[in-house]
């Protein structure tokens, strides 16, 4: 692990008011095209600012994280969802960039399989939430169910529902179904996050073209993303009814400027941070028959030391370092440790 990021009140302070603008206040009927703008960068950090901001955020997470898995009592869950081109696997690999592989697991979800149409439609989401200690990703999420499938009836009509069920309140049960579902999955100690990458038409048809003008990015581009293009009303009603209906308090949307992709980052990281200093998740206390064990061990290993060799190099590099590990779970003891630094 690299060095111990301090979270200090200010700088929590500074994270929360940093994300405030972008979370969807439960119960406002968004219009995205009027309440948000796709090209914001805060007034606060310039470009040049945020490479170090983004590495300090990921080393925030790292830390974190670490102490999550340790913890095994709370899982976090991140929807991203954005249009094509919006940045997600970017995001994903700049943001999580620093913490340890076993702890995320990330998972993508295509249009469903047959296997996976013969359930009911939050069955495959389901199955790949994170286990608790862990972070997982949805790279698009169950939120598709009210974006791709209310844009496209055909893609409705192949989740063979029972016909009585589409009615004409059915979008507003499957919000509730969904609010519901995380509301469960919140008490039941799994966070949710819920990241929606906010892009202009404009910077989309730019990304578009770089992806078919250079070779190396062909392979992200296709037909479909023109096609879908072609529907970008439809996708900022059915984005902007999203957002009304499912930003609960507890699981509120924060919509993230996307056109520019190092501010999109930062925003991201914060969001993902500020989930993490609520939780605040600790080593887990040993107890005393656990450190009377150590006490032998380490009287053991004292013991073997050959001759000329220090004892205990480590006691002996960290001088002064606490043997009898009376500061359990570290509580209030971080203060003293590396400097504070900014979001
Ligand atoms: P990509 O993320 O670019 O690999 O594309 C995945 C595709 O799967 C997108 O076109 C999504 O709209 C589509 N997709 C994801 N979830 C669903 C869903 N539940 N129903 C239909 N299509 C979906
Ligand atoms: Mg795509």
């Amino acid at each position: 692990m690299g060095a111990v990021v301090e979270v200090t009140r200010a700088r929590k302070e500074r994270i929360a008011t940093f994300i405030e603008p972008l979370r969807v206040e439960p119960g406002t009927v968004v219009d995205l095209g009027r309440d948000f703008d796709p090209g914001f960068r805060s007034d606060v950090v310039r470009k040049k600012d945020g490479r170090e901001l983004l590495q300090t955020g990921i080393e925030l997470l790292a830390e974190y994280q670490a102490k999550l898995a340790a913890e095994q009592s709370h899982g976090v869950l991140v929807c991203l969802q954005s249009l094509d081109a919006g940045g997600k696997d970017g995001t994903i690999r700049h943001v999580l960039s620093g913490v340890n592989p076993q702890g995320v697991r990330v998972n993508s979800f295509k249009v469903p399989s047959a296997a996976e149409l013969d359930h009911d439609y939050l069955w495959r989401y389901a199955r790949r939430l994170p286990a608790r200690g862990e972070i997982g990703i949805f790279n698009r999420s169950h939120y598709e169910e009210v974006l791709v499938v209310r844009v496209h009836p055909e893609a409705l009509a192949r989740q063979k529902l029972p016909s009585g069920k589409k009615d004409s309140n059915f979008w507003d049960r499957r919000f509730r179904e969904i609010n519901d579902w995380e509301r469960y999955l919140v008490d039941n100690g799994i966070r949710v996050v819920k990241l929606f990458l906010n892009l202009s038409k404009e910077e989309q048809r730019i990304r578009f073209l770089k992806r078919i003008d250079v070779p190396e990015r062909n392979w992200k581009f296709s037909a479909a993303d023109a096609r879908e293009r072609r529907r970008w009303d439809d996708y900022q009603v059915a984005f902007s009814r999203m957002l009304s209906a499912t930003s609960t308090e507890h699981a509120p949307w924060y919509v993230i400027p996307a056109d520019h992709k190092w501010f999109a980052r930062i925003c991201a990281g914060a969001v993902l941070a500020q989930t993490l200093i609520e939780i605040d998740p600790r080593y887990p206390r040993v107890d005393e028959d656990a450190v009377r064990e150590l006490g032998v061990a380490r009287q053991e290993l004292l013991a073997a030391a050959p001759d000329g060799a220090a004892p205990d190099p480590f006691a002996a590099a960290h001088d002064g370092h606490r043997h009898g590990r009376s500061s359990g779970n570290g509580r209030g003891s971080r203060s003293k440790r590396a400097a504070a630094t900014t979001v």
